[in-house]
C-alpha cells in the first residue's frame, strides 16, 4: 500500500505521519517531539448511529471493522474510515502514550507522554462491542502491543448492570 505522509488540513503543520506499524499494518509516528497534553488530532469521520456502525461492520466483513468506529458518549458512532482523516490508523496499545478524549461531542487526541521523535502514537480504544465476546471476537480484537501488561484485547470490559450507588 502507498501511504504517503499527510499534512493537516489546519494551518499548523502536523506532528505526524502514517508509516508501517511494527504492531498492526499502518501506525501514526510522530515527526517531532510531543510534550504532554498536547492536542495532537481530531478523530474526524462521519458520525452515524450505533445500529449503522453494527450494518458498516456486518457489511464490511466482520467485527474487526469496529477499530475504525469512535463510540460517543451519547451513544452516536464516528466512523474513521468514512471521511476519517490519519488519526484513524493510531493503533491501540494497553500502555499508550496518547488518550482520546472528547468534548462536546468531537474528539481529539492528546499526548499523556512525553513523545519522542519517531516513536508510534498509541492509545487505549477501549472498544465497545455490544455482542457476545466471543473466542471468535477476542481474536478479531486481539492486541499484540507487546507490553508487560498487555490485557491481550482492544475491547473494554463488558459493563455489567449493577445496582450500585455511585
Ligand atoms: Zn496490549
Amino acid at each position: 500500500m502507498n501511504t504517503t505522509p499527510s499534512t493537516s488540513s489546519k494551518t499548523e503543520p502536523a506532528c505526524y505521519e502514517v508509516r508501517r506499524s511494527t504492531i498492526h499494518g499502518n501506525g501514526v509516528f510522530a515527526t517531532r517531539d510531543i510534550e504532554p497534553g498536547e492536542q495532537i488530532a481530531e478523530y474526524t469521520g462521519e458520525r452515524i448511529s450505533s445500529d449503522e456502525s453494527a450494518v458498516r461492520a456486518e457489511a464490511g466483513g466482520g467485527p474487526v471493522n469496529h477499530t475504525f468506529f469512535f463510540s460517543l458518549a451519547d451513544g452516536m458512532v464516528i466512523d474513521g474510515g468514512c471521511g476519517g482523516n490519519d488519526s484513524r490508523f493510531i493503533n491501540h496499545a494497553c500502555e499508550p502514550n496518547c488518550e482520546a478524549q472528547e468534548d462536546e461531542g468531537r474528539v481529539f487526541i492528546y499526548a499523556l507522554h512525553p513523545i519522542m521523535r519517531d516513536e508510534e502514537l498509541k492509545y487505549n480504544y477501549a472498544l465497545i462491542y455490544e455482542e457476545r465476546h466471543t473466542p471468535a471476537v477476542k481474536k478479531a480484537f486481539e492486541c499484540r502491543c507487546g507490553a508487560p501488561t498487555c490485557t491481550g484485547t482492544m475491547l473494554a470490559p463488558k459493563k455489567r448492570k449493577r445496582a450500585k450507588a455511585g
